[in-house]
């Protein structure tokens, strides 16, 4: 049906064999956490009702305050905050962080440079005066990862003292080469973090992790994980939004700076959104397990091809993204057009590179999504400078995201015949 010809057929082949069991492996995690989900709802009682929109302040919607209850049992926190509101991963991550941090406290982070788009949220980049953590006197340190992308325990140890408010880790490799974090060695950072100083709080940001694992962050001691709904707790449904889970009284502050001290969580009307986010949360689980299976299977299919991949395919993940060394411009540029032509929505757009704005050189995306930005649904992104790297992530359900795949590589195959 898509004309993929006999050389791909033969490597889809191949790979399909070798990552049988790194499936089997993955379906396990999914049937656990998706059952886990289904119990949240289950003791929850949530109910169609539940669905109904409020409008104007949306006072006692039911809605609203189940599924922050149903999404704080799935991911093992006292309490959540899950709101269409939040316009983005950046903006929840802003407000868990204005929510919590005060004049004269200073935020530690532990995994090297944080996410670009963090960045001017701290103060680190971007104009003065616009708000930062910086402008209102809050202060910021770093500590580096080691020489080979690792968590620096001795230098994290030696940097939290009774003067850190916060402990910020970052979950996800981004889009850089190193690797993601294990909730297990999240749960070393907590450990060394609050031996030097207990009142400490350890934030997660926790995109493109959550239900990768059987647990999250918040099961190991951090105190606040947050994250955006179009990607994966979102389950592909979500339209926009984002969450905030953890310790209770951090998280009731977090409301009261989405909304105001005061009103908190109590308003904040659900427009008819309610339904999907229940759904989109629901489905989470499952479509997360298609996308780490997609991501196996590019790992495994590029390594076929000759290409240097990280995380290996047998690698345990920890995340969604998939990294492909793609070693030329040329390449980068044939993988996006491949994936695009795989994907159900503009299927018939070819990606060019463009100036973007935040990048120092051109960047070229493919995304065919329902929801615009998803990166749950397959998608892929490349900066054209050294290493020249695709990161691909998402895919929904894994048959039709093999395809996106295979295109992808018969693509690059054909740029170097
Ligand atoms: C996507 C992402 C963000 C920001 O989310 P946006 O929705 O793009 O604003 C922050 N941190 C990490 C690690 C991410 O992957």
């Amino acid at each position: 049906m898509f004309n993929i010809n006999d050389k791909i057929k033969d490597i889809s082949d191949k790979a399909l064999v070798s990552v049988r069991p790194y499936f089997d492996r993955i379906d396990e995690i999914t049937e656990y956490n998706q059952q886990k989900m289904l119990k949240a709802f289950i003791d929850n009682r949530v109910s169609e009702s539940m669905f109904a929109e409020s409008t104007g302040y949306g006072y006692d919607d039911r809605g609203r305050e189940t599924i922050d209850k149903v999404f704080a049992q799935a991911v093992g926190a006292e309490d959540s905050i899950v709101r269409h509101n939040f316009t983005c991963g950046t903006h929840t991550l802003a407000v868990a962080l204005f929510g919590v941090l005060r004049t004269g406290d200073t935020m530690l982070c532990v995994t090297g440079t944080p996410y670009d788009t963090i960045q001017p949220v701290i103060g680190l980049s971007g104009k003065d005066g616009m708000g930062s953590l910086k402008d209102y006197g809050i202060k910021y340190e770093q500590v580096e990862l080691d020489e080979n992308g690792r968590i620096d325990l001795e230098a994290i140890e030696n940097a939290v003292s009774d003067k850190i408010k916060m402990v910020y880790i970052q979950r996800s490799r981004g889009y850089n080469l190193r690797a993601s974090l294990s909730v297990d060695e999240i749960g070393e950072i907590v450990k060394v973090s609050k031996r030097k100083n207990p009142n400490v709080i350890v934030m997660v940001d926790n995109c493109y992790g959550e239900f990768v694992e059987k647990t999250e962050p918040v099961s190991v001691g951090a105190d606040l994980i947050a994250g955006s709904l179009i990607k994966n707790p979102g389950g592909a449904i979500a339209k926009t939004g984002g969450y905030i889970a953890g310790r209770h009284d951090l998280v009731e502050k977090c409301a009261c700076r989405l909304t105001t001290p005061g009103l908190g969580r109590e308003v904040g009307a659900t427009l008819g959104q309610s339904r999907e986010l229940f759904m989109g949360i629901y489905n989470a689980p499952r479509v997360v397990g298609e996308a780490v299976k997609t991501a196996v299977f590019a790992s495994q299919v590029m390594k076929l091809m000759g290409f240097g991949v990280t995380p290996e395919p047998d690698e345990i993940r920890h995340d969604i993204i998939q990294a492909i060394k793609l070693e030329t411009p040329d390449n980068l540029i044939a993988f996006c057009k491949g994936l695009q032509k795989g994907s159900p929505i503009d299927s018939f757009v070819t990606p060019e590179p463009w100036d973007m704005p935040g990048y120092d050189c051109r960047v070229i995306m493919s995304a065919g999504a329902f929801t615009l930005g998803s990166s749950i649904e397959l998608s892929g992104d490349a900066p054209l400078r050294e290493p020249f790297a695709v990161w691909m992530q998402g895919g929904t359900d894994f048959h039709a995201s093999k395809i996106g795949v295979l295109l992808a590589a018969q693509e690059v195959m054909q740029a170097n015949e």
